[in-house]
């Protein structure tokens, strides 16, 4: 929880603030543009909401918020409603869990709802509001582990749900030594007609994406969209296994067709298959721009 006592002299005054201990993990500011921004390595509230649509996307950010850095100086409300809608819809069947976990450094999450199986992409805090939710909208068949940094509750979620965790070999450790799904190789990897995992070495050596549908793809800290670059990027300066092979995944990537990058940090990003296949040679080209750096 948010304590008055930490709150930072780089808020705006007003009800809504952010306190000391955020970790800059930036999903508040992606969440609520409108509210937060960074200042000084951290975030801060430089709007306060003025509509109810802007209030409900700064209590979205302070229920995602993966370390409770963000207040409100009354209690709100309308919590127990804006608890309700979450998973946030993307797009169709497609959701953004919110309720990040600090243990993944404030890493998104996804819920796809299907028929054949609802899927977690990636863990989120195993928190009761959003576990009641996901019951309602069928459970989970599957977690899907993009790589060893964002596993977060795993294994509270397979306990509850039951669901089958997938993962790349090379990214299992210790506390992933039981999944159900070992995943190996560099060859792609059909779950079902509609779900392909692809092995993406580079940022870790089992790092791994979804592909959904041809349109929707999960990509975990292998590929975003930078605001800064204002193009898709791969994360040069956080790069745990090697450049070089992360360079050659993203070559393998782009040959194939997607509308969607979710990732689970930097910032998502849309557009038609034609467009993104552009981006990819944009971020191929500052990729090898970067590689002697
Ligand atoms: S979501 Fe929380 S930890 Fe992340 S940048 Fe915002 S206030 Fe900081």
């Amino acid at each position: 929880m948010a304590l008055l006592n930490k709150r930072r002299l780089q808020n705006t005054e007003g009800d809504i603030y952010v306190d000391s201990t955020c970790i800059n993990c930036d999903t508040c500011r992606w969440m609520a543009p409108t509210i937060f921004q960074e200042i000084d390595e951290q975030s801060a509230v430089y709007h306060q909401p003025d509509n109810e649509r802007e209030r409900i996307a700064a209590l979205q950010a302070l229920l995602a918020c993966p370390t409770a850095s963000i207040g409100t100086v009354t209690p709100p409300g309308e919590i127990k409603k804006v608890q309700e809608g979450f998973p946030l819809p993307i797009a169709e069947t497609v959701y953004h869990c919110g309720y990040h976990s600090k243990n993944s450094y404030g890493a998104a999450s996804y819920f796809i709802q299907r028929p054949d199986g609802n899927i977690l992409v990636d863990s989120p805090r195993f928190i009761a509001p959003l576990v009641k939710r996901l019951e309602e909208l069928g459970g989970i068949r599957y977690l899907y582990l993009t790589h060893k940094d964002d596993v977060a509750d795993h294994l509270a979620f397979h306990n509850h749900f039951g669901c089958e965790r997938i993962l790349h070999e090379d990214d299992i450790n210790s506390q992933t030594s039981d999944v159900e799904i070992k995943l190996s190789g560099l060859l792609p990897f059909a779950l079902a007609p509609d779900l392909l995992v692809i092995p993406v070495p580079g940022h870790t050596k089992g790092h791994t994406v979804l592909l959904y549908q041809n349109r929707f793809l999960f990509t975990g800290d292998h590929l975003a969209w930078s605001e800064e670059l204002n193009h898709l990027y791969a994360f040069r300066w956080a790069c745990w296994y090697s450049w070089r092979e992360l360079l050659i995944s993203m070559k393998r990537l782009a040959n194939y067709s997607f509308e969607w990058v979710l990732p689970g940090h930097g910032r998502r990003y849309q557009t038609n298959s034609t467009n993104m296949q552009k981006q990819m040679q944009i971020c191929l080209e500052w990729m090898e721009s970067v590689s002697g750096k």
